[in-house]
């Protein structure tokens, strides 16, 4: 069995690769404004947990609009991330390279909290299992922590706080901005785990 992880480098993914440790995590540039923080965030966690660590470019800038993107949100859009949603996109262009290197099981960091977007559901993850059943065969699609919230996922994790530290979950910037949806998120999920937002 070969395992994959999608690493954003943000503190979900982050704690699914100390908990999972997959053969290979994979870090997709996909145009996103905090892209360079990501790439550093991740890199550093595969070489401190000796997982292989690919990272992928493939610019849909152009095609989306959002706080990680560099066209402000589109009245009416359900994501003020990024949208039209990119999951789909990205497990596609994952898979693509699971399947140049023998991956069985590809693991994307979707939780319970991630609900209200519809492409980080219990639901659509199975759909994309089926999907690539039909696809690539015998690449089966995971979100091992689809069960958790953040808090419950770093604490069932047991991830170190000195691997917690390099993830990278800014929205908007290179570096944490402080102010945006995915810092806040960071910060009172160390605070609710550490007792301290730092
Ligand atoms: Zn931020």
């Amino acid at each position: 069995m070969k395992t994959a992880l999608l690493l954003s480098g943000g503190m979900d993914s982050v704690s699914i690769a100390y908990w999972k440790m997959p053969n290979i995590a994979i870090t997709i540039d996909y145009g996103q404004r905090p892209a360079p923080g990501e790439i550093r965030a991740a890199s550093a966690v595969c070489s401190s947990l000796g997982i292989e660590h690919q990272i992928l470019t493939v610019d849909i800038a152009a095609l989306g609009s959002g706080d990680l993107s560099d066209q402000p949100p589109v009245s009416g859009a359900p994501a003020s991330e990024w949208w039209p949603y990119r999951n789909q996109f990205l497990l596609t262009v994952a898979a693509m390279r699971c399947h140049a290197e023998g991956v069985n099981r590809m693991m994307i960091g979707a939780l319970k909290s991630d609900g209200f977007h519809a492409d980080g559901t219990r639901v659509f993850v199975d759909a994309m299992n089926e999907l690539f059943a039909l696809q690539e065969g015998e690449l089966a699609v995971e979100a091992p922590a689809i069960g958790f919230d953040a808090v419950e996922l770093v604490r069932t994790s047991k991830v170190p706080m000195d691997i917690l530290a390099w993830s990278h979950s800014c929205h908007v910037a290179e570096f944490a901005c402080g102010f945006c949806r995915g810092c806040r998120k960071h910060y009172d999920t160390m605070e609710a785990v550490n007792g301290s937002a730092y």
